[in-house]
């Protein structure tokens, strides 16, 4: 295919939304949806199950039964103001903490909705921790100002306190809630009203040099209008200034009020975001070297990895993340893992209410590639020269289970169940050296619930889990082994990739262990 390579990734955009369950994270999706035309109707991402960052229990369960239609808006493509924007949705509920982290090694920005009612929530700072780890941009949309929320300056106030990140004010409410007038858009230098006076071509106002507006409007009366002048004033001369560098490197924040619900300021964010917010760039591979996102080599990596999207067709997606080349149906590309060429055939792209086959994709793209059990999550596929990304980190788990089938008739699917959701990266899966019992590990509480239920539902495999609590998972060099090393206080396993570790009972068992053996490394995950 003849495109211009530059031209196509310099128009891509791919972010997650970090937010608390509630902020506004899927109206804003569908407010963005609606504008770039991409659906008619208000309710089209909701009513596709895009509940799922809610992720009460009881919804989550719901949800899988649908599944297929939750995770179609796992990844969304739209274009928008000539941009080709993608958005990667993260789990909300922190039990899901490492799958999020791994997804957010996909995207370029993020974007942070808050709710000015609430402020900064404890979803949000840890979203917000991750990425601002990677050190990419944050994009933050203060939410719900139909409602009468928090001060504006309290919210931003707070948001520098409790992130640690500076705040750039793009623009400022004039009034909350019911007294709502507009936006002073000090980044564009003009009003945004909410109820125009005359017509639609009064919804922006240039400002004036004095920093108000030329011509008789009744608002220009009002207290909320006076009070917003004042506050800008005070912003310009004492707020941080506008600078893209702090702003690309995550340094700086800028910050936009409005309402998803009503649409009020949500295009004023996104036209501001696609000319701020950075296109794909290099990407650093285990060695040191940038593989640049214009060069001829397709590469990617596989950050995600969901099985039975659809249950009436079994299938298995892995998601990719393009680092560099151009994607075409039918490519041939080496998995670095294995050295196994492949033939991409079967792609797809995830767009508002539809997958399709995937015809081109360029870096930052996401595409889904059906997958009959090659990948494994962090896997780097290429053609050209050989590249590997960079490993997803991996946290180490502290909650344990055993792990047996209730029904020794069904040891397939059970087998293959536990095979598939392990790959998925859903639990971790140990098995002890002997008796080679299957013991399970997660950060949270709830991937046991999911991962019994999915069992159950995708594999037809009812599951017995004993709890046996929380463990401090240390792994050892293989060399260093030593059976003897096994204790009462130490459980020794070995992990899928058959590496030894020891789940101590807790802290104290581990200090007793180190003490005893000085000369053993103990080493732990994220
Ligand atoms: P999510 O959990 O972050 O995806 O949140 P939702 O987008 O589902 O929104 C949670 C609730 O807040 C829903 O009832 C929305 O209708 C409501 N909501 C979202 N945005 C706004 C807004 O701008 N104003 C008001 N008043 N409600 C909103």
């Amino acid at each position: 295919m003849n495109i211009n390579i530059v031209e196509e990734v310099n128009k891509r955009r791919t972010f997650a939304i970090i937010s608390h369950p509630d902020a506004g994270k899927t109206t804003i999706t569908e407010a963005l949806l609606l504008f770039s035309g991409a659906i008619r109707e208000k309710g089209t991402v909701k009513a596709k199950g895009k509940k799922s960052n809610k992720f009460a229990k009881s919804d989550w369960m719901e949800i899988e039964k649908q599944r297929g239609i939750s995770v179609t808006s796992s990844v969304l493509q739209v274009h928008y103001d000539n941009h080709q924007i993608n958005i990667v949705d993260t789990p909300g509920h922190e039990d899901f903490s490492e799958d999020t982290y791994r997804t957010l090694m996909a995207v370029d920005a993020a974007v942070m909705v808050v709710d000015s009612g609430k402020g900064i929530e404890p979803q949000t700072k840890r979203l917000f921790e991750v990425v601002s780890h990677r050190g990419i941009p944050v994009f933050t949309f203060m939410n719900k100002l139909d409602r009468d929320g928090r001060e504006p300056l309290e919210l931003v106030a707070e948001l520098e306190e409790v992130l640690g990140i500076n705040a750039h004010i793009m623009n400022w409410p004039m009034g909350m809630g019911k007294s709502l007038i507009g936006l002073y858009d000090l980044y564009n230098q003009r009003l945004e009203l909410r109820n125009p006076q005359d017509d639609e071509d009064d919804l922006y106002l240039p400002l004036n040099d004095q920093g108000d507006v030329d011509g008789d409007y009744d608002f220009k009366e009002s207290s909320v209008y006076q009070q917003a002048m004042e506050d800008a004033m005070l912003l310009s001369e004492a707020g941080n200034p506008f600078d893209l560098e702090q702003i690309q490197q995550g340094k700086l924040t800028p910050v936009f009020f409005g309402s998803a619900l009503t649409g009020f300021g949500v295009q004023t964010f996104f036209d501001a975001y696609v000319d701020l917010a950075p296109h794909p760039s290099a990407i650093e591979t285990e060695d040191g070297q940038e593989v640049e996102p214009y060069s001829e080599d397709f590469s990617g990596f596989i950050f995600k990895i969901q099985a039975n999207m659809n249950p009436a067709h079994r299938d298995r997606i892995a998601f990719i993340r393009i680092v560099s080349g151009v994607f075409e149906p039918g490519i041939n590309v080496t998995l670095e893992r294995t050295n196994k060429k492949l033939r991409m055939a079967h792609t797809t792209q995830f767009l508002a209410d539809a997958r399709e086959e995937v015809q081109l994709a360029v870096a930052g793209d996401i595409i889904g590639l059906y997958d009959t059990g090659n990948f494994q999550i962090g896997d780097t596929i290429y053609n050209g020269k050989k590249v590997k990304f960079k490993p997803l980190p991996q946290f180490t788990p502290e909650l344990f289970m055993r792990v047996t089938p209730k029904n020794v008739m069904k040891q397939k699917s059970f087998h293959k169940g536990m095979e598939q959701l392990v790959q998925e990266g859903a639990i971790q899966l140990y098995k002890t050296y002997h008796t080679e019992e299957y013991i399970i590990g997660a950060v949270g509480q709830l991937q046991f619930e999911v991962f019994q239920h999915r069992l159950l539902h995708e594999y037809n495999a009812e599951i017995v889990m004993t709890p046996i609590g929380h463990k401090v998972a240390r792994w050892i060099d293989p060399a260093d082994l030593d059976p003897n090393m096994s204790s009462s206080r130490n459980l020794l396993v070995k992990d899928r990739f058959d590496q030894p570790l020891f789940l101590f009972d807790n802290q104290f068992a581990e200090n007793w262990f180190k003490d005893k053996y000085p000369e053993i490394e103990l080493k732990s995950l994220l």
